[in-house]
């Protein structure tokens, strides 16, 4: 045994298969430059907010420009113009979004800062996969509703909440559904969902569209936008910033 082999503890017997023979060499992952600061976009993600403009929204009430108000680099829900969503349309996705609770919020349980991010939204908040956004902190409701759960399906791993007042993350993984020609469903879409660090969801398998009432199920589609929810209960807005998407091909 040489002296390479003795210290790394690789035998270099030759009736044994050359670890060439195990190295892959190609394809070569493509080179994607990492931000400077954690949570903001690397070089190859569609930026969807930056703090300048909502040039990548519309409202599908109006179905114009949307209509939340942009100040100090910060959009916030303006009650009543309903949800804001993105004009592109996407399919499997790496996605980042900041939230932030007022600090003054009130009410208690769903009524409490609540919004959403639904995955392939195509309708006005009436359709998708919604990722529930509401204050986590010190508030009470049923656990397949609260911050981190995937609304009325997937119970969140952990309650990873910060203060009201404090700026939150979301980085997600979603791969889409995919249905067969006859619409049935072929394969569920997964989520796996970090907040503030804290992994909530672990490639957990979506029961189907989020429904307020009854059951979730599948119905065919296509790619779709991610669609940022006005909730109208009557608690203070929140407010969202630096949101980007990565593709996946
Ligand atoms: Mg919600």
């Amino acid at each position: 045994m040489c002296l390479l082999a003795a210290t790394t503890g690789f035998s270099q017997d030759e009736n044994l298969p050359k670890p060439e023979l195990t190295e892959v060499w190609e394809p070569v992952p493509k080179i994607v430059e990492p931000s400077a600061k954690p949570g903001d976009p690397p070089s190859d993600a569609i930026i969807l907010f930056n703090g300048k403009n909502l040039d990548e929204w519309m409202s599908p009430k109006s179905n114009g420009p949307a209509q939340w108000t942009l100040s100090d680099g910060v959009i916030t829900v303006k009650k009543g113009t309903g949800p804001i969503r993105t004009k592109r349309s996407f399919t499997d996705f790496q996605f980042h979004l900041e939230y932030r609770i007022p600090a003054n919020i009130t009410g208690s349980g769903q009524a409490r800062g609540n919004s959403g991010i639904f995955f392939a939204a195509t309708g006005n908040g009436d359709s998708g996969y919604e990722l529930q956004v509401l204050d986590g902190y010190n508030n009470k409701t049923y656990v397949n509703g609260q911050v981190g759960s995937i609304y009325k399906q997937l119970i969140p791993l952990a309650n990873a909440s910060r203060k009201p007042g404090e700026w939150q993350s979301y980085d997600v993984v979603w791969t889409a559904p995919q249905f067969n020609d006859d619409g049935s469903l072929k394969t569920p879409a997964r989520i796996t969902a970090i907040h503030n660090g804290v992994l909530v969801q672990n490639n957990g398998e979506v029961k189907g569209a989020t429904t307020y009432r009854g059951n979730p199920s599948y119905k065919k589609h296509g790619p779709g936008p991610i669609l940022l929810q006005d909730h109208g209960d009557p608690s203070e807005p929140i407010s969202y910033r630096n949101i980007w998407v990565r593709e996946l091909k």
